[in-house]
């Protein structure tokens, strides 16, 4: 699971971005961005943000690949 940066959460105080081992964040316009192509998923930018501004699950009825509605309309 890639993390997702609750943008209107962040402060931008860089504790994720200075714990992510493959130094893949960093701060657009004061708020933590992930390249997510290179995140590894270890989960530790959601464990050190100490306002829970990193969303490690899914939203409740987030789309995911196996979801129904992804066959709903077919080619
Ligand atoms: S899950 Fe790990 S690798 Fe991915 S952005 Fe967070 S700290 Fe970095
Ligand atoms: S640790 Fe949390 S508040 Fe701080 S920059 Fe990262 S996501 Fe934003």
């Amino acid at each position: 699971m890639v993390p997702t940066i609750d943008a209107f959460k962040c402060d931008g105080c860089k504790i994720c971005v200075l714990q992510c081992p493959p130094q893949i964040m960093g701060i657009v316009k004061n708020v933590a961005v992930i390249i997510t192509d290179l995140c590894e998923e270890c989960g530790i930018c959601n464990d050190v943000c100490p306002i829970g501004a990193v969303r490690f699950h899914l939203p409740e009825r987030e789309y995911t690949a196996d979801h129904p509605a992804y066959h709903a309309h077919p080619r």
